[in-house]
């Protein structure tokens, strides 16, 4: 790494990543209901509504400028469009969708293909690293989101430092991620128990692909935890909600740093480019 290459389980890990979600893009959405049990649209609709997009009865253009990284199949971006224009009476508000894989990327596309989004050119698509934004101009994002992807970043660090640069000063990076460990001990053990038996058996059953969904399983338990991911986020440089720079404590859990959801399955964590 020294001399700028890849080391061998990095490339591993980019080419198993790029391999698992260009098996399963086209079952993507499916499987997301049946193995959180419906479960990941509340988290994504609450997610959405704490950040509430849009600008307030925008005028002439003035909407916000969203980055939605690993985006996917438009999951996220699609209720940020119709939060801000619903909600906040914005036409004017444009998602970003980027992704680092072709075939998730096309999923998205497909879904915005006969929207009214796509046609005011309000939604746009970039096939890109996070960790590597070269597309995204420093200073011109307003709101920055990630859901379900940060885990499968190799270095999380680096695409934390690109939100960074790409943010204008005071936007908001957010990300909504499942977390490693559950809040309540037996509550934990039974669902890991769940997770490591019947994810991949659906991924198995469902798309004929268990190593795809072992793969998810095993990428939960490796992502830091809320603690430590939020020391992440401030050393990339921003201020955690309610926290300015010091150093994170057990009170930052709900409404401070991070929210946890559903008993810590999921969290959010929230920081501003002062
Ligand atoms: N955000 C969507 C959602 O919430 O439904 C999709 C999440 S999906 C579990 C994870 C996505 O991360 C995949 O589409 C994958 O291609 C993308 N991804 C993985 N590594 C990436 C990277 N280094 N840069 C950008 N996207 C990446």
């Amino acid at each position: 790494t020294h001399f700028g290459f890849e080391t061998i389980a990095e490339s591993m890990k980019n080419a198993r990543v790029g391999a698992v979600f260009s098996s399963v893009a086209s079952s993507y959405d499916t499987m997301n209901d049946l193995m959180s049990l419906g479960i990941h649209r509340l988290w994504k609709d609450h997610f959405v509504r704490s950040l509430s997009p849009g600008v307030l009865h925008a005028q002439g253009g003035q909407g916000q400028r969203i980055l939605d990284i690993a985006g996917g199949s438009g999951d996220i971006a699609t209720r940020m469009l119709d939060h801000a224009t619903e909600v906040k009476k914005d036409n004017y508000t444009s998602v970003i969708v980027s992704d680092i894989n072709s075939n998730m990327l096309a999923e998205g596309r497909k879904r915005f293909s006969a929207s009214s989004y796509k046609a005011e050119d309000r939604v746009s698509f970039l096939e890109a690293n996070a960790e590597e934004l070269k597309d995204v101009e420093s200073n011109s994002i307003d709101l920055y989101t990630v859901a379900f992807g940060i885990r499968n970043f190799t270095h999380k660090d680096k695409a934390l430092r690109e939100a960074f640069r790409v943010l204008k000063p005071g936007g908001v990076f957010a990300c909504l991620e499942f977390a490693p460990t559950l809040n309540n001990p037996l509550a934990n053990a039974i669902y890991k128990r769940w997770s490591f038996s019947m994810i991949p058996l659906i991924g198995q059953v469902v798309a004929a692909d268990r190593d795809s969904y072992q793969y998810l399983v095993e990428s939960i338990e490796q992502f830091p935890s809320q603690e430590q991911f939020a020391t992440m986020i401030r050393e990339a440089g921003f201020l955690l909600p309610g926290q300015g720079r010091g150093e994170p404590s057990s009170e930052m859990r709900d409404g401070g740093a991070w929210e946890d959801l559903t008993m810590g399955i999921a969290s959010i964590h929230k920081g501003i480019k002062p």
